[in-house]
């Protein structure tokens, strides 16, 4: 699958080159921004080009995809997907980081699953939608469960997680994520990071402050099977 190799390595380049581009208007270092490859949907034989590229940073939505692809290539894999009651146990033992918790239950069930001498990055998800639904606390529910995840021995609160609204312009909803970021971060100092920002809009995010970009189609091309 070489011409894949060179398809894939193309188009990871044309993004990173977009990444500097936004970094540098905002006067940012490149050191400042993770880069994660969304492999959803994709066959492990792209996370292995991906790997062979350079990236160790690998985000799936379901927990059987990120099992089974996480058991083949190794890397740092994260969890941004809806969670499900069931599947924690199994998401806790493939998933380092975790960019979705929206509710306390979820919380404490990861804490009680979890290996006692583990640490499991956390980002809280935060809903930047008016009607909420999508997933995501409302900001005003974001400093309770911090507080919440502070106090969990084994998760570590890294910052916050949004998407941007459908039919919403990202560049609107980004400026507001930027203002609740901003306060949270007074807040929980220790916890400074801002994942934000997918294919269709992740210069905007870098703009507003993104510091872990999740990024799938730009990368690997369009999902035959979308979900
Ligand atoms: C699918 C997905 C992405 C990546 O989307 P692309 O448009 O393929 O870059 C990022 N974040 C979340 C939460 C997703 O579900």
């Amino acid at each position: 699958m070489n011409a894949r190799h060179d398809e894939i390595a193309r188009a990871l380049l044309t993004v990173k080159t977009r990444i500097n581009q936004a970094l540098k208007i905002s006067h940012r270092d490149p050191g400042e921004v993770t880069l994660i490859a969304v492999t959803k949907t994709y066959p492990v034989s792209d996370v292995e080009i991906l790997r062979e590229l350079g990236i160790h940073d690998f985000a799936e939505n379901r927990d059987r995809e990120g099992s089974e692809k996480s058991a083949e290539v190794p890397g740092t894999w994260h969890f941004q997907g809806q969670i499900q009651s069931n599947k924690i146990s199994s998401i806790a033992k493939w998933a380092k980081v975790l960019h979705s918790l929206d509710e306390v239950r979820h919380l404490e069930n990861f804490e009680r699953v979890l290996p006692e001498s583990s640490q499991m990055s956390v980002f809280i998800q935060v809903s930047l939608d008016p009607q909420p639904g999508r997933g995501g606390v409302r900001p005003e529910q974001i400093a309770p469960l911090a507080e919440m995840v502070m106090r969990a021995s084994r998760l570590k609160l890294e910052g916050l997680m949004a998407v941007a609204p459908l039919g919403e312009n990202p560049e609107s909803a980004f400026s507001r994520l930027a203002q609740i970021h901003s306060d949270f971060r007074l807040q929980f100092p220790d916890s400074p990071f801002l994942s934000a920002g997918m294919s269709g809009d992740f210069e905007k995010a870098v703009i507003h402050g993104a510091t872990h970009l999740r990024i799938g189609s730009s990368i690997l091309g369009s999902r035959s099977h979308d979900r």
